[in-house]
């Protein structure tokens, strides 16, 4: 069985490691899961290309990921970075730990050597063994993309575009923003196979991801969203809100800023050209209708154990809609 997943950082990866859970001990059809990573985030620091949401895909799913913070190698020391401060390099917003550091320095060696981002991340995959687990994890483009807040200038009213993750960490979301801009989406093109991997999946499964700077930066690639409509893969969502809220992150305060209600029902609406089946919590509003299928549940990735119960109903559900249109 094949399953294609479109995916941010921290929300995506909980949720996949979950599914592989599911499909190891639930699931006797052997599963091929592809993931399409977000590259929107990605940012270029001491002159080396880091990639946080492929990051931490691989350190999540391949085991080596900081529990507690949900980014970053667990076991991790920052003597680079100290040395780096005490340079009075900058930035010091952004925390990379020295062997996350060893990743960015062999990405960089290998880009810069004209590898594209697609078979750098073939090797960083193989290092973290997701070939054995049947995952190939994809960035959705090899182009450069990045995006970037537009936010009201320090007290002179004159606009000007921060990348996005000055904005997400070194200001938390709370510099007011007018809205996104992703340099170069309009002319990447998907990443090898990633066009095929969603037209040929059996399900689809949108993981509850940043609906607008994480899944919505992948549905900008130009053909991503129209290979969502067509594929005869039913395509099925998990919401990010649990009790209303994002369970982490600012996905409410960038909902504003694209002018979507905070709501399961608004982020639904962000893929209603696309999406057959829709998860939220148990006691979210969300009312039914629409020719789209709603499942309750809770959708607190508090274990592993229930991210896998979580990514079992996304499963089950894509299932029962490729079984209801397969002809008799
Ligand atoms: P990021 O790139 O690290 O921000 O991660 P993602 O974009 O993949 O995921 C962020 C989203 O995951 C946020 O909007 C959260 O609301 C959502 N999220 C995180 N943990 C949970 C959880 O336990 N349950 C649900 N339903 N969503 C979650
Ligand atoms: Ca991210």
């Amino acid at each position: 069985m094949r399953i294609t997943a479109l995916a941010g950082g921290v929300g995506g990866a909980r949720f996949l490691r979950g599914l592989l859970h599911h499909v190891r001990t639930s699931q006797p059809e052997p599963v091929e899961l592809t993931v399409i990573g977000n590259t929107g985030d990605d940012i270029t620091l001491f002159g080396l290309r880091v990639c946080p949401d492929i990051d931490t895909l691989l350190y999540t799913l391949g085991g080596g990921i900081h529990e507690g913070q949900g980014w970053g190698r667990a076991d991790e020391t920052h003597s680079l970075a100290g040395e780096l401060a005490a340079l009075g390099a900058e930035p010091q917003w952004f925390t990379l730990g020295d062997k996350d550091f060893a990743t960015h320095v062999y990405r960089s060696q290998l880009l810069g050597r004209g590898m594209p981002l697609s078979a750098v991340t073939e090797r960083l995959s193989a290092r973290w063994g997701l070939g054995e687990l049947g995952v190939t994890l994809l960035p959705m483009t090899d182009t450069p993309v990045e995006t970037h807040v537009v936010v009201a200038g320090d007290g002179d009213g004159e606009q000007r575009a921060i990348h996005f993750q000055e904005w997400w960490v070194r200001h938390r979301a709370e510099l007011p923003a007018e809205r996104f801009v992703v340099a170069g989406l309009d002319r990447a093109t998907p990443a090898p196979g990633v066009l095929e991997a969603i037209r040929e999946a059996d399900v689809v499964i949108l993981p509850p991801s940043n609906p607008v700077v994480s899944i919505g930066i992948i549905l900008g690639v130009p053909g991503v969203r129209d290979a969502l409509r067509g594929t005869r893969a039913p395509v099925v969502g998990v919401s990010p809100l649990v009790g209303g809220r994002p369970v982490r992150g600012h996905a409410d305060v960038c909902l504003r800023t694209i002018g979507v209600d905070e709501t399961s029902a608004g982020v639904a609406g962000l893929y209603a050209d696309f999406l057959d089946g829709w998860l939220v919590d148990e006691e979210d509003p969300m009312p039914d209708g629409r020719g789209l299928q709603v499942v309750r549940r809770p959708l607190l990735m508090s274990s592993v154990e229930a991210a896998a119960d979580m990514a079992g109903a996304a499963l089950d559900l894509g299932l029962r809609l490729r079984a209801e249109r397969a002809p008799a």
